[in-house]
């Protein structure tokens, strides 16, 4: 409800990057707000913003992206959780297609956690970036391992390109669940694993490249095409 009655938050712009958008230079926004508290979440910050955190205008972004038409060849939009805000990002996303033209891409990184909202809008985004966490959202994120599923499945069966990232954060993910993992990732195209790197709050403890390369011959096995990066 929270999210409702309030404007959708661009809290942060990062003018070009090379690194948001496959083999794309794009610009990217960072809204506020998740409906997550990963233990080694980056964007903390962005979980729960103040109300009073200074925000981009939608027209001082168009206006901006406008005025960088020439150089960058979309938008990533990121979190935070950037789906929860509903109906006003894909409202914002229409004007940036309506104002940039359909050529302009657009990403959406999601956490998954809305498969309603991908349900809906999955055609309206030229690339999307789905994190896949854990085989047990119950018990470390306290989130339905449904959902997640239901939104995987929608991925697997668009016709949108996408991929699938894991972190390899060893507290959510132990050895023992590489073959269940892959067996939930069946028929998905293009996974990146992830290391984990330590922050503040969360486990120091990190996988070796030995034990990223063993889950990816795992998923490989179960023909998805795995990439560690
Ligand atoms: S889903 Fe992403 S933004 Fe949200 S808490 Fe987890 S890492 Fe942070």
């Amino acid at each position: 409800m929270f999210f409702e009655v309030i404007s959708l938050k661009i809290l942060g712009l990062a003018k070009t990057s090379t690194v948001d958008y496959p083999s794309k230079l794009v610009s990217t926004i960072f809204l506020g707000g998740c409906n997550f508290d990963c233990e080694y979440c980056h964007n903390r910050a962005l979980i729960k913003p103040e109300d009073r955190a200074p925000s981009i205008s939608e027209e001082e972004l168009i206006s901006f992206l406008q005025s960088r038409k020439n150089i960058i060849e979309g938008l990533c939009i990121t979190g935070g959780e950037a789906t929860i805000w509903g109906e006003k990002l894909i409202n914002l996303v229409r004007k940036i297609k309506t104002e940039l033209g359909k050529d302009f891409l657009i990403k959406l990184d999601t956490n998954g956690s809305n498969s309603e909202f991908l349900q809906s809008y999955v055609k309206e985004f030229d690339y999307i970036a789905m994190d896949f966490k854990t085989i047990n959202y119950k018990r470390y994120l306290n989130f339905s391992d449904e959902i997640i599923k239901e939104s995987l499945d929608i991925l697997k069966n668009s016709n949108v390109s996408y991929e699938i990232r894991i972190t390899m954060y060893p507290p959510y993910i132990n050895e023992a669940d590489f073959e269940s993992m892959a067996e939930v990732l069946k028929g998905i195209n293009k996974v990146f694993l992830q290391e984990y790197k330590s922050v503040e709050f969360g486990s120091q403890e990190t996988y070796s490249l030995s034990i990223l390369e063993k889950f990816k011959d795992i998923l490989i096995k179960n023909g998805i095409d795995a990439e560690i990066r």
